[in-house]
């Protein structure tokens, strides 16, 4: 059983006479054996938050329960709780098996042959018992990220935190080692929060995402819901890569109207729209726009090309519409050159709106209809 509640949680830093309110109010629940990323920019609370869970910051108000028992203001040592570090943090003079054996051997009062065996198991377990004699210095990076890993793992705790373990690692060894902690999460049970800034793991790897910003939590779901119907113009534009496209317009005689276009909108849509007149941000992902011949389209935004992407499969085209620059995702056979003009449409199926000057959500789409799963029909 790993449940862990997070309650009102608020932590704040004394920075000479200025507070930096680091965590502010932050609510989540999080399931026994659940997958919770947290993501968001820099500065936006997420190894705070961690590090209050795990015991090494005190929070200042908001209380942190696991199973239900209160361990606010436990020490660290106390809580069944095993953290990853970015850096590893193992320790330089003693060899990996060592390093992994160390908690154990601190925090219980297992015999020697009992720690031997689960340090052996854990090995197995990350394909490194090659290594096990060797100290971090003779390790590459991806080896000391397991031995990391596997002194967490072989402490059998009920709740795992991870602080961006793989960022150090490079492209293709990220990749890899996503898939299988996904994979180990998946076999252990064990409840894991994993702190990432990086959008594309935290659509790939977790059952929910909590996205933060400013101390603040802005959404919490699973990565589609933060995909298709984003709560703000903040998760819009932080989940999901490229970034969403954001047009300034103005609600008006049932259209909306850009610098550079007119929108004319269904009568279903104005309907959504009733009391909502002014100024409003709309929001198209990149592969939602669409490319129409020249001229077959009294709805087509004229849109010059000014630099293009050819990433293989897809391709990143760049437009120009007005004074901003707007993305374009194209199937990578289409092959388009700088210079040239395209007639690019919205649909507006796939328009997000936003309130302009609070960010909420107006209009968004839906998970069941995007994707045809109905979430309801859900056993
Ligand atoms: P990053 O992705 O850069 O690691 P983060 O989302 O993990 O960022 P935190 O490290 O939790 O963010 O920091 C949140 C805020 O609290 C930042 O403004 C940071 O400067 C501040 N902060 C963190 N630790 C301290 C501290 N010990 N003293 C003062 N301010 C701190």
């Amino acid at each position: 059983m790993g449940k862990l509640d997070i309650r009102n949680l608020q932590k704040v830093f004394a920075d000479g006479d200025r507070s930096i309110v680091a965590v502010d109010d932050l609510y989540i629940d999080v399931d026994d054996g659940e997958f919770l990323i947290f993501v968001g920019p820099s500065g936006c609370g997420k190894s705070t938050t961690l590090r209050c869970i795990a015991g090494l910051e005190t929070a200042t108000e908001g209380m942190i329960l696991l199973n239900g028992d209160d361990i606010t203001r436990q020490p660290p040592t106390e809580r069944d709780i095993a953290m990853v570090f970015q850096n590893y943090a193992l320790y330089p003079h003693m060899s990996a098996r060592k390093n992994i054996a160390f908690g154990l051997k601190m925090s219980t009062d297992m015999s020697k042959d009992e720690i031997e065996r689960r340090v052996q198991q854990t090995a197995e377990m990350m394909g490194i018992e090659d290594l096990l004699d060797k100290k971090p210095g003779e390790l590459s990076g991806g080896q000391q990220q397991r031995v990391a890993l596997g002194r967490a793992i072989v402490r059998e705790p009920e709740v795992f935190l991870m602080d961006e373990p793989l960022s150090n690692l490079d492209a293709k060894l990220r990749t890899t080692m996503r898939t299988e902690l996904q994979n180990l999460q998946q076999n252990l049970g064990v409840t894991t929060i994993y702190v990432t800034h990086d959008q594309t793991e935290a659509m790939t790897m977790g059952d929910r995402i909590a996205i933060l910003d400013g101390g603040e939590l802005q959404q919490l779901g699973t990565p589609l819901e933060c995909y298709y119907e984003p709560a703000n113009r903040f998760v819009a534009g932080f989940i999901g890569s490229p970034s969403m496209n954001f047009f300034e317009v103005e609600y008006a005689d049932s259209a909306l109207v850009h610098d550079a276009f007119r929108y004319e909108l269904s009568q279903a849509t104005r309907e959504e729209l009733v009391g909502r007149e002014g100024p409003l941000t709309l929001g198209i992902r990149p592969e939602s726009i669409e490319i129409v011949d020249a001229g077959s389209s009294d709805d087509s935004i004229r849109a010059p090309v000014s630099v293009t992407e050819p990433m293989g499969e897809t391709t990143y085209v760049y437009v120009d519409i007005g004074d901003e620059r707007y993305t374009v995702t194209l199937d990578g056979e289409r092959v388009v050159e700088p210079g040239t003009t395209l007639d690019i449409v919205i649909p507006e199926e796939k328009m997000h709106l936003f309130d302009a000057k609070t960010g909420e959500t107006v209009k968004s789409r839906s998970v069941s209809a995007a994707t045809n799963v109905d979430v309801n029909a859900r056993a």
